[in-house]
C-alpha cells in the first residue's frame, strides 16, 4: 500500500490557499524531496490546447519550479508534441500556444522545453519486458533529466478510461512513435458506403493516409500509414470512420507499459507526483474548449506511487456529487458514488489501472493521508 497525501481545495485565509496547501503537501509527501542539489528536474506537465481553459494554473506549477529551485535543483518545465495537426504537432506551434496559456520563460522563472524537439522525433528507447511492449522511446529532455516532477490533471479521457500520472508519463513523455506503437492499435475501419466525398477527413489526418484516388474519384484508405488518432473518426459527419472500440482494452495495456517505460529512464526514487483534481472535465486538456467541470474542485494529492495517486484520484471524484448543468446530469451520474467519468465516456480506467498493478512496481490499494 503506498502513501498518498491530500490536501481538501477550498479556503478562507491566505494561510489555506491552493499554493500554500501544495507546499506543504510536497514537503510532506517528499516530493520534492527527490531533488539532490544540481540536479537538472523535468516539471513534466499539460499546458492545455489552444482554446482549453481548464488545464492546470500556470501558477501552481510555478510554485513547483520554485520549490525545486529551493531544493538545489536546476527546473525546467516539459510537455511533448502532440500526433494531430493541430499547432502543438511541432515544437514552435506549441511554444506559442503554452504561451497563450500562461506558460513561459517568465511566467515559469526557468526554460520550457519540449521534449521530443521541433517535430517530436527526438527521442531515446528504453528496453524492456512489460505486459506487451519491449521498448519504449522516451522523448530526450526528458530521458537526459536527473529527476522528474510529473504534476497531472485528472480528467476523462475518451479511450484511457482516466487521464492521470499514469497516462500523463505514457503518452506526455514519450516521442510521436511513442505514441504511434500506443494509438496504432486504435486504427479505425472505413464505410465507403457512407461517405458523401466531402474531403473533411483528408484535410484533417495527420498521416495522410486518406487520399482521393484520383481515376475512381474514391477515397483511398492506406491502413499502414494510419497510426490510430481517431481525428477522421471525430470530423466526419457522416460516420463513414467507425472506432475500433474493441482495441480499447490493448491500448490501456499499452498506456500502462509505456508509463513503465519512462520511469524505467530514472534511477529509482527519482520521479514524484502530484495530481491537481481542480477544474475536472470529462474530457482531456488536448481539446480546444472546455466543458464545465463534472464535480466541485477536489485538491491536491501528492505521492511516490502513480497508481495510488490515480486510483486516489479517481475514487475521489466518484465519491463526490455531480455538478448540476454539466455532463454528469445529462447522463444522470449526479449521485455520489456514480463513475461518472466512466458513464460519460462509455469506458472505465480498469484494464490501465489493473495492468499497471501487474507490472508489480505500483500499488493500487493506497493509504489517504489528509493534511
Ligand atoms: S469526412 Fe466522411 S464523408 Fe467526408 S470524405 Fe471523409 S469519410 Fe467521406
Ligand atoms: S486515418 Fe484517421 S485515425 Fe488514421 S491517422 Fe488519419 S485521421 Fe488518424
Amino acid at each position: 500500500m503506498s502513501d498518498v497525501y491530500f490536501a481538501e481545495a477550498g479556503a478562507t485565509k491566505s494561510k489555506d490557499g491552493l499554493l500554500n496547501k501544495l507546499r506543504l503537501l510536497a514537503h510532506e509527501s517528499g516530493v520534492t524531496g527527490i531533488v539532490n542539489k544540481g540536479d537538472t528536474v523535468a516539471v513534466k506537465t499539460h499546458m492545455g490546447d489552444s482554446g482549453n481553459t481548464t488545464h492546470i494554473h500556470p501558477a501552481i506549477i510555478r510554485r513547483v519550479v520554485d520549490m525545486v529551485k529551493e531544493a538545489g535543483g536546476k527546473p525546467f518545465v516539459t510537455d511533448t508534441t502532440v500526433l494531430y495537426g493541430r499547432r502543438r504537432f511541432t515544437e514552435l506551434g506549441y511554444l506559442e500556444v503554452a504561451s497563450e496559456n500562461g506558460f513561459n520563460p517568465e511566467s515559469m522563472g526557468c526554460p520550457i522545453v519540449i521534449a521530443d524537439g521541433m517535430n517530436g522525433m527526438d527521442g531515446m528507447r528504453v528496453e524492456g519486458d512489460w505486459n506487451v511492449l519491449k521498448g519504449v522511446e522516451v522523448a530526450s529532455a526528458i530521458h537526459s533529466a536527473d529527476a522528474m516532477i510529473v504534476v497531472s490533471h485528472p480528467t476523462g479521457h475518451a479511450r484511457a478510461g482516466f487521464g492521470g500520472a499514469l497516462k500523463n508519463m505514457a503518452m506526455g513523455c514519450v516521442t510521436k512513435r511513442g505514441k504511434i506503437v500506443q494509438h496504432s492499435v486504435l486504427r479505425p475501419s472505413f464505410d465507403e458506403s457512407k461517405c458523401t466525398l466531402c474531403g473533411d477527413c483528408i484535410d484533417v489526418c495527420p498521416s495522410r493516409a486518406i487520399l482521393l484516388e484520383r481515376e475512381t474519384g474514391n477515397i483511398d484508405f492506406d491502413v499502414d500509414v494510419c497510426f490510430g488518432c481517431e481525428i477522421c473518426v471525430f470530423s466526419c459527419k457522416q460516420k463513414a470512420w467507425v472506432s475500433n472500440v474493441d482495441m480499447i482494452p490493448e491500448f490501456q495495456i499499452r498506456v500502462a507499459d509505456s508509463a513503465a517505460g519512462v520511469m524505467a529512464a530514472f534511477d529509482p526514487g527519482k520521479v514524484s507526483f502530484v495530481n491537481i483534481a481542480l477544474n475536472i472535465t470529462w474530457h482531456c486538456d488536448c481539446t480546444d474548449f472546455s466543458d464545465r467541470p463534472v464535480v466541485p474542485d477536489i485538491g491536491l494529492l501528492a505521492s511516490m506511487d502513480p497508481l495510488s495517486i490515480d486510483q486516489a484520484s479517481s475514487d475521489l471524484i466518484v465519491e463526490s456529487p455531480g455538478v448540476r448543468g454539466s455532463m454528469a446530469e445529462r447522463v444522470d451520474a449526479l449521485n455520489p458514488g456514480v463513475d461518472k467519468l466512466s458513464r460519460i465516456n462509455h469506458v472505465d480506467a480498469e484494464v490501465q489501472f489493473k495492468t499497471a498493478e501487474r507490472l508489480g512496481m505500483w500499488q493500487r490499494r493506497y493509504n489517504l493521508l489528509r493534511i
